[in-house]
């Protein structure tokens, strides 16, 4: 259990999450408008009527976006609403061209209900975190304040973008429920958890880096051992592990002095100070808005049937938790290589397609993915992003080029060095398959102990200087001695093979 340590006594953090991440679609989730609007877009070229909130402009739902909110519900565990309704939140800012945003509210039921992900707690058990739901709704158009001394600017092409908000559940009325996250470091791995799921059903880009997810963070304090829910703050939009991290124990400890002192936390909402990694105060309750949410009388009801859940289910691929599990369970590989080729689906596609369902290609293949091919990434994504390959663009070492290496492998067609040979001679771009490399260049594996024995006796008789010393005790020769032999058979003797007659020649 995480504590943290206060002048009276320890303390257990309490913490909800509000994720929001952008969905990924052509259009955005009320108008035909392209949902593409990173930076390299010029502002304010792709903004429907509806985005811009012209008068009498009608919002027409996006069902492919609706289909995506399936699908990551499916991938959370959680039930899916057969009703679910949009209203208007209403504030006014200069990014929200309407007014108000259209979003799920919180009083009824969203698209996608209760669900749970899978995390380790701090306890180092596997720990169920309950979410509590999670809503469609639009996002706002972007400020820009840069751009002229006096003036700013609003860009209107993410207006109308597609998000899915997740907000964690904590179980108020049954303390003794503590799925929910206690820790930082809890956080970090829920936010993870989200994160991968989102990009192996690609939903979600779920960058924090590019803005497509973003979290609000509850943090409340409470003395260690007790089970009331104390008042909480929010933390609004954090866009790093590591500040919501240091903005989480920041919170706390803040918390913690006051009510160590005799003060009462007021519920408020905070900023986060990256310069310094402070929370302050953005607005107390006094302040709250009021966002006079009510439905919206543009938009019928979300109907979402069973066949069409069911539909969706079908198409759902394995996600990455159940991918590491069949690796360890069936192919025998450890936590640590089973983690690393589920980073990106990208990856354990190359790795399942390379294995080709036989099992005993597993560890070999993994081994060659983890020590040589990761470090050349023009093979497969393994930088955690969700990118566009095409169809035809080439892979230096396809799955079943490598699959071929490590059966000639362990057919003692080649040897290991001769292996390596083919493997770079393939990064380096020398076309054909690992057999045809091979018999292009006379590389096969000498494996008639006859010819073998031959070479050892041939490099012992020129060397007896070597063999004198070697008896009388100067047993790091052997080496030398295997060497020769590789040497003089150009590579292709089985070194096993040679390592076991020297060893019986030489006594
Ligand atoms: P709001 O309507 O103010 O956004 P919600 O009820 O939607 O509040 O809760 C937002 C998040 O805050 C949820 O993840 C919830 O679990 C969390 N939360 C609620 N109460 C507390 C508390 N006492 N301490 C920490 N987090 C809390
Ligand atoms: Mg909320």
């Amino acid at each position: 259990m995480f504590t943290i340590q206060g002048k009276t006594g320890d303390w257990e953090v309490v913490i909800g999450l509000e994720t929001h991440i952008e969905v990924l679609s052509n259009s955005k989730i009320f108008s035909g408008a392209s949902a593409n609007y990173n930076p390299t877009i010029a502002p304010n070229t792709q903004v429907s009527f509806v985005d811009a909130a012209m008068p009498g402009m009608l919002p027409v739902l996006n069902e492919y976006c609706v289909d995506q909110a399936i699908k990551f519900g499916l991938g959370i565990n959680a039930e899916i609403s057969h009703i679910s309704r949009f209203a208007r939140k209403q504030y006014f800012y200069p990014d929200l061209p309407q007014g108000y945003q259209i979003s799920q509210p919180a009083e009824e039921p969203p698209v996608v209900g209760r669900g749970w992900v899978e995390i380790i707690g701090d306890d180092g058990n596997p720990k169920k975190i309950l979410i509590e739901r999670a809503h469609l709704e639009q996002d706002a158009a972007k400020n820009k304040h840069d751009m002229h001394p006096s003036k700013s600017f609003v860009d209107l092409n993410r207006s109308g973008v597609t998000l899915l908000e997740i907000v964690t559940f904590l179980d108020v009325k049954n303390p003794e429920n503590n799925s929910y996250i206690s820790s930082p470091d809890e956080a970090e791995q829920y936010l993870r958890k989200i994160r991968e799921i989102a990009r192996a059903l690609g939903v979600s880009k779920a960058n924090m880096e590019e803005g497509s997810m973003r979290a609000d963070v509850n943090v409340s304090v409470r003395r260690a051992g007790t089970n009331t829910f104390n008042e909480r703050c929010e933390i609004k939009n954090m866009v790093s592990f590591k500040f919501i991290k240091t903005a989480i124990e920041y919170e706390a400890r803040r918390q913690i002095e006051i009510l160590e002192n005799g003060g009462t936390i007021d519920r408020c909402t905070m900023r986060f100070n990256q310069g310094d990694g402070t929370t302050s105060v953005l607005r107390s309750k006094e302040d709250a808005l009021d966002y006079r949410y009510f439905p919206d009388p543009d938009l019928l009801p979300l109907v979402i049937t069973d066949e069409r859940i069911e539909r969706i289910r079908k198409t759902m691929p394995e996600l990455p938790e159940a991918t590491r599990a069949r690796y360890i369970n069936v192919y025998g590989l450890n936590e640590y290589d089973a983690e690393r080729l589920t980073e990106t689906v990208d990856v354990s596609h190359w790795f399942d397609t390379a294995v080709g369902g036989k099992n005993e290609r597993a560890k070999p293949i993994a081994n060659w993915m983890l020590s040589e091919l990761f470090a050349h990434p023009e093979n497969f994504d393994i930088t955690n992003e969700i990118r566009e390959r095409d169809a035809d663009e080439p892979r230096i070492i396809t799955p079943e080029n490598l699959a071929e290496l490590v059966d000639m492998l362990s057919a003692n067609e080649i040897n290991g060095k001769q292996a390596k040979e083919i493997f770079i001679k393939m990064l380096d771009g020398e076309t054909g398959t690992p057999k045809e490399i091979a018999d292009k260049h006379g590389m096969k594996q000498m494996t008639d102990t006859g010819a073998i024995e031959k070479v050892i006796d041939e490099v012992i008789a020129n060397n007896q200087s070597q063999v004198e010393q070697y008896k009388s005790g100067k047993v790091g020769l052997f080496g030398f001695f295997v060497g020769s032999v590789m040497k003089a058979t150009k590579g292709q003797a089985n070194p096993a093979v040679v390592n076991e007659i020297m060893k019986k020649k030489l006594g």
